[in-house]
């Protein structure tokens, strides 16, 4: 999917120093307050193992100069990674779980907002969950945000009393999330606040307009939502998250947005960016709660049925043969009964079991078995290399 995208692999270390999340994330989000796994190496530096995917992908950026000279590259990257947040485990998220991500770093046409969402929305209909929904909203930039945030502080003022501790806390410090609880009660007090996509600058107003267009344009459906405004503190402009139903509460299943100032923050030169993140064990949840199981792999390989001492030796040189050439193979080395052995052979995916008994020994061949149809042929000795292949020619 990424690469059909044009969009290549980036692998980070699983560790940073931790000073690049506080820079990055932010010292008020919960993940640097509460949930980063942070340590002290034995050199005394103050390490962290990677909470979140963007800010490592944007420190290598920088680091090993991706952009290059051209300032105004768009340099798109994907991972696929662990990461580590203390958190109350609940469905579909644990203390070490894993984020795919992309990053698409050098351009702050809106363009780019809408590829990275057709992205993420082609991913889910690919693994089958075409219901995902994509929520859009605009967190407007510095220009226009703390005019705005002024204004929502103005209005809800009052009000904070009734609403809960958490929201409290959220006035005071970053009052976008209080459009985030999950209280019947304060999303009550807030259904009536302005919106920062009411209060957007020219520019602002005009990158969502043309995201819009442009999402428009390639047929991706979305919907507005003024309370998708994300938990980290570098989002600029589009913000955007992938939910469905099915999850109970927690349903996002990906989210994302522009980082127009992370670069700099990092200690880069200023480049916009734009990105998106899923938790895969939720996408897993998700799928699963649909009913929707693995897809079984195609059967491949040989698994190779020795019986007796004498057809062992000869067994064992067969599985070597066939790994070398490239063939998936394997043996019981546990020399258990035929009985035990086919079923394994069965069980372990393969496409064909090669019996060796003591009568096959004595003639001088296998018995190749189809796995599938059941269907048995006598081959030579020294013969299964090329009655393998002519059964994929047959096949194809
Ligand atoms: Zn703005
Ligand atoms: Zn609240």
């Amino acid at each position: 999917m990424c690469r059909r995208f044009r969009y290549s692999e980036i692998r980070t270390p699983m560790f940073e120093d931790t000073d690049l999340f506080l820079r990055s994330v932010g010292k008020e989000t919960d993940i640097v307050s509460k949930e980063m796994y942070t340590f002290e190496d034995r050199g005394g530096r103050s390490l962290t193992l990677r909470p979140e995917g963007t800010a490592p992908v944007v420190r290598a950026f920088l680091e090993d100069n991706l952009q290059g000279q051209d300032r105004e590259r768009l340099t798109r990257l994907f991972y696929l990674a662990p990461v580590f947040r203390y958190d109350r485990p609940q469905a579909g998220r644990y203390r070490q779980h894993h984020q795919a991500g992309i990053e698409a770093i050098g351009s702050g046409a809106p363009g780019v907002d809408a590829e990275v969402i057709h992205l993420a929305m082609t991913f889910y209909h690919a693994v089958g969950i075409p219901q995902v929904r994509a929520l859009l909203n605009s967190v407007g930039c510095p220009v226009c945000r703390p005019t705005y945030l002024a204004a929502l502080k103005a209005a809800v003022g009052a009000r904070v009393v009734e609403m809960c501790g958490d929201c409290a806390r959220r006035y005071e410090e970053n009052p976008l999330r209080l459009f985030d609880c999950k209280v019947e009660s304060c999303r009550a007090s807030m259904a009536e606040a302005p919106t920062q996509v009411d209060n957007l600058c020219e520019e602002c107003a005009g990158h969502f307009a043309e995201v819009q267009t442009s999402l428009k344009v390639i047929g991706v459906e979305y919907e507005l939502d003024p309370r998708i405004v994300r938990g980290l503190d570098y989002y600029t402009k589009t913000a955007f998250e992938f939910v469905t139903t099915g999850l109970g509460a927690q349903d996002a299943v990906g989210g994302g947005g522009r980082y127009d100032g992370l670069v700099e923050q990092c200690g880069g030169p200023a480049t916009p960016g734009v990105g998106l993140g899923m938790g895969i064990e939720r996408v897993l949840l998700v799928r699963q709660g649909l009913g929707l199981h693995e897809v079984e792999p195609e059967r491949e390989g040989v698994y190779v049925i020795a019986l007796g001492d004498e057809a062992w030796e000869t067994a064992y040189r067969l599985v070597s043969g066939l790994r070398k050439m490239g063939v998936p193979a394997d043996i019981d080395y546990r020399k258990r009964s035929m009985r035990a052995q086919m079923k394994q052979a069965d069980a372990g995916g393969f496409r064909y079991a090669a019996i060796l008994g003591e009568d096959e020994i004595k003639a001088g061949q296998i018995t190749m078995r189809d796995m599938t149809s059941t269907e048995q042929t006598a081959v030579a000795m020294g013969e299964v290399a090329g009655w393998l292949a002519a059964q994929d020619e047959v096949a194809t």
